[in-house]
């Protein structure tokens, strides 16, 4: 929607109008969390045809570098065999099936349970993965045994909130409406400045300071679990490993950005995950940090160059496909860099392959 549009009487756009009329701005998160809920609800996003592609839609070596990277871990922890698979925003459910296939070869063979919300994304799960169990949170995991998690591209979906230094002070930042009724960001009216962490006090008008409280609680219960239950878990997200002031938030739609405030519920927004503050959540929570990596680094620790060759082998017609992939899935300009992939596990448990425990400076 560009100035002067109409907006569509029944879409997400003219909700949100008609709230921020009557009752004013609702903040960044409120509109992040109710947009994302309509977009995942309603459609699958994912592949060509759709909004963005993912790790998993790539190539099938994801998934089962994933899967054998947790055989691998739940071997060395003694081969615990009531753990459960979970996969936090399953969305096709490829990146379970490649992982399951592969952890089976090492005789991995764990009961599934998913954590997905969209009715529409529930459907072709249950298509892939009949004998699953569905949840619409965490809070009804399994609690009495190890669980093995991997969340690809589920916290940069999570709401964020934004704080907005103004002249008078910090704000949250909000949306409101402008004079031609657009939905646009603006400071909320109540002081804020108690909220900065000290590092970001002092930063200048208009700096913003984003964090992730949906993301945060994700992780203190999976680490509160891990802690409790034994398990491990990976959380692959596009992320920061420093703290940084600015705002993420970004929309997607056919493949292109889009303006994050011009078509609610009908583009994907997402953030960048912050994960050195989820590092800290988690271990807060009483489980170890096994290290955060880039993506390109893992994979490669983890043999993906061994695995593109031996598939190219056997399928010499799709060799150039499978080099493809593995150049877009590696390389520092493709996603290699950007993504980052964060290992957790029990206290008990044993250090993850590929990760190693880099500290963060508190730059910034
Ligand atoms: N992991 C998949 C899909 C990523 S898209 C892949 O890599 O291809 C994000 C996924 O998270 C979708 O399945 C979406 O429906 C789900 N999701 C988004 N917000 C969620 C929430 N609050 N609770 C549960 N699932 C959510």
């Amino acid at each position: 929607m560009t100035k002067g549009d109409s907006v569509a009487p029944d879409g997400l756009a003219a909700v949100f109008a008609r709230l921020i009329a009557a009752t004013g701005p609702i903040s960044i998160a409120h509109y992040m969390a109710e947009a994302n809920a309509r977009y995942y609800g309603s459609r699958d996003p994912l592949g060509a045809a759709g909004d963005f592609v993912t790790a998993p839609e790539i190539s099938q070596m994801f998934g089962e570098l994933i899967g054998l990277w947790l055989a691998d871990i739940w071997d060395r922890a003694g081969r615990p065999n009531d753990a459960c698979y979970v996969e936090l925003g399953p969305g096709r459910g490829t990146l379970a099936r490649d992982a399951l296939r592969a952890a089976s070869q090492a005789r991995l063979a764990p009961e599934v349970h998913f954590v997905e919300t969209s009715p529409a994304l529930r459907a072709l799960q249950q298509a892939a993965h009949p004998g699953a169990v569905w949840h619409d949170d965490l809070s009804s995991l399994p609690a009495d045994r190890p669980l093995l998690i991997v969340a690809n591209e589920f916290l940069d979906a999570l709401p964020v909130r934004q704080l907005v230094r103004t002249a008078g002070g910090w704000r949250e930042r909000m949306v409101g409406m402008d004079a031609e009724s657009a939905l646009v960001p603006v400071a909320g009216t109540r002081p804020m400045d108690t909220a900065i962490p000290a590092r970001f006090e002092h930063a200048g008008e208009g700096a913003i300071v984003e964090t992730s409280p949906a993301a945060a609680t994700v992780v203190q219960e999976i680490g509160g679990r891990l802690a409790a239950q034994g398990g491990a878990a990976l959380f692959i997200d596009y992320g920061y490993v420093q703290p940084q002031l600015g705002s993420t938030l970004q929309a997607v739609r056919a493949h292109k950005k889009v303006n994050v405030f011009a078509e609610p519920g009908e583009a994907d927004l997402t953030a960048l995950v912050d994960f050195a503050a989820l590092a800290e959540v988690a271990e807060h929570a009483g489980a170890r940090w096994l290290g955060t990596s880039e993506q390109g680094h893992w994979l490669a620790a983890l043999g993906i160059g061994a695995r593109a060759a031996r598939l190219a082998r056997a399928a010499p017609h799709a060799a150039e496909a499978i080099e493809a992939a593995t150049i877009r899935l590696t390389a520092p300009a493709e996603m290699g860099s950007l993504f980052k992939v964060m290992g957790l596990a029990a206290p008990g448990w044993p250090d993850g392959a590929g990760l190693a425990r880099v500290s963060f400076n508190a730059a910034g």
